[in-house]
């Protein structure tokens, strides 16, 4: 469900034309839906509803502060993977005591900055990070809550680079070791052991990963209780995908319900981290055709915005579904839709059927909310777009196109190299 509809052929962002904040704003942008956004929240949290349960979204997936403070402002707490992402949480409002904070390589000047700031819970990756977040909980004469990130070797059958829960991926502790490594945070000082997590991949389609997870967490749980180490926060993390193409995913609403009920009879207070789930779809990239190429393989369309600016085609082979910002009858064309990078990577679509777009219009890049403007960077030297939320009849620039000044930011030319030739 999404709030980016056709009014007469005209593709509108609530009640505001695309066309008209690309008049005002430029191309290339993002363009999310207030509305949108909000209602994937609600009907997530309700999924749980009877359960006690925290909502703590993904904040890599979209990092922007006022879709931070949309989610926020619902009830989000966040799952964070770096300091920056601490401070753009606190930044946005959140309450540390709703922050839990995942990563395999936290480092210390993080460790302290989470410790200070009072968060939920560390998501502890290995047994060496458990000992350091020992050591600097008691520099700071504080305790750490933390829970063990358990790896519990499940398939989510998803792309490679975003499988995370397999024995050959770089996070968690094996499930095996995991009795061992509770053992030693019991005895460490400076450390509340009160959690279990497992995030397993991205872009999961099926309940059945989900549910052998939480199974598998389960059983760790009920021995954890026999030792006497008791787990009050189960933490299983996100991964619920979404429509980009033909996928059809579980309704929020089917994988609440499916978790909740493996759930009965255990006394926890469950965490979710959804990301792509809640803004996947709240967003899209706005661009617009340069030019069309006939070489005598292909059809190119070539449009202003880049691999920079949306890298998941070119990373994992993404889908994104493209639609005319003004529909009008055409043919369809075999045809790669491409940036201006110098990289042969650097495409939105590739050898796909689309509506024969021509230079000039606008086209809508879909389903680009989560991991869009996120992962997005300077190569090539080009700005990164502007970030625009819509609610109701207004649009609101969030992040302003970056311009040259920002490109060379904090550079700098030793004095060495100023002499002149
Ligand atoms: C990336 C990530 C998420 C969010 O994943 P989605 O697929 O966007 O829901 C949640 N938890 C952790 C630990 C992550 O690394």
């Amino acid at each position: 469900m999404h709030h980016f509809h056709y009014v007469n052929g005209e593709l509108y962002c609530e009640d505001v034309p695309v066309a008209l904040i690309a008049e005002k704003a430029g191309t290339p942008f993002y363009l999310y839906s207030h509305a949108t956004l909000s209602h994937h929240y609600r009907i997530f949290d309700a999924a749980f509803a009877g359960f006690p349960h925290l909502v703590c979204f993904a904040v890599k997936a979209n990092s922007n502060l006022a879709i931070l403070r949309t989610l926020i402002a619902l009830g989000a707490g966040v799952d964070i993977v770096s300091g920056g992402e601490l401070y753009r949480s606190l930044q946005a409002g959140v309450d540390p005591m709703k922050v839990v904070y995942s990563g395999v390589g936290k480092n210390e000047a993080e460790i302290r900055q989470a410790l200070r700031a009072g968060i939920l819970m560390f998501n502890i990756e290995s047994s060496q990070e458990l000992a350091e977040i020992s050591r600097l909980a008691g520099r700071l004469r504080t305790t750490a809550r933390i829970a063990l990130r358990i790896n519990p070797d499940i398939d989510p059958q998803t792309h490679p680079y975003i499988s995370t829960g397999l024995k050959k991926n770089k996070f968690g502790i094996d499930i095996e070791r995991a009795l061992q490594d509770y053992r030693r945070a019991r005895e460490l000082p400076h450390l509340d052991v009160v959690g279990a997590a497992c995030h397993i991949g991205s872009q999961i389609t099926e309940l059945r990963p989900f549910l052998e997870a939480v199974g598998r967490l389960k059983s760790l749980i009920r021995e954890l209780a026999k030792e006497g180490i008791a787990i009050r926060f189960l933490d299983l993390g996100g991964g619920l995908g979404i429509t980009y193409d033909r996928e059809t995913p579980p309704h929020p609403q089917e994988y609440g319900q499916a978790l909740v009920k493996e759930l009965q009879g255990l006394d926890v207070t469950l965490i979710l981290e959804p990301g792509r789930v809640l803004v996947g779809n709240a967003g899209i990239l706005v661009t617009r055709v340069h030019y069309t190429k006939d070489t005598e393989a292909k059809h190119f369309i070539i449009v202003d915005a880049g691999m920079n600016d949306l890298a998941r085609p070119s990373l994992y082979g993404s889908y994104h579904a493209l639609h005319p910002v003004v529909e009008r009858p055409r043919p369809e064309v075999e045809a790669s839709l491409v940036g201006p990078i110098c990289e042969s990577g650097d495409f939105l679509a590739k050898d796909r059927l689309m509506p024969a777009f021509t230079p000039g219009e606008l086209v809508a890049v879909m389903s680009a909310g989560a991991y869009g403007f996120s992962m997005s960077s300077n190569y090539n030297s080009r700005p990164r777009v502007a970030e625009i939320l819509v609610k109701d009849t207004e649009f609101y620039v969030i992040r302003k196109r970056e311009t040259y000044r920002h490109l060379i930011q904090g550079e700098a030319i030793p004095d060495f190299l100023k002499e002149a030739p």
